[in-house]
């Protein structure tokens, strides 16, 4: 087994103090070498069981979701997530480009 090490915070599974001090509490695998609170702006989209889109991304340095509003087209905020939210809903994300293409579509929307 690898010790895996965030790319980003440099956090492993022994060592994790960091991030416990930046969100309270300690952080989960995401991808093999970025843990759950290094998610940036950008962050990533995800689709649940009834296939409604949304977005899990750092807002105003606390990682938040917001969901696709179908009407408007457009992202709106919905609530904080846990470090463990953002674990269990990365295991649902989406391609790159879908993603993108729902960005691109609320540019558009904010316009
Ligand atoms: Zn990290
Ligand atoms: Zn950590």
């Amino acid at each position: 087994m690898d010790d895996q090490t965030c790319r980003i915070c440099g956090c492993t599974d022994y060592g994790c103090r960091q991030c416990i001090e930046k969100t309270g509490e300690p952080c989960c695998w995401i991808e093999s070498d970025l843990c759950s609170a290094c998610i940036d702006e950008k962050g990533f989209v995800f689709i649940d069981s009834a296939d409604r889109p949304y977005w899990c991304r750092m807002y105003g340095n606390e990682p938040w979701i917001m969901y696709w509003h179908i009407h408007q087209k457009s992202w709106v905020t919905l609530r904080k997530v846990t470090q463990t939210d953002i674990w269990k809903f990365h295991e649902m994300k989406v391609p790159d480009e879908q993603a993108d293409f729902l960005h691109t579509l609320h540019e558009k929307s904010q316009r």
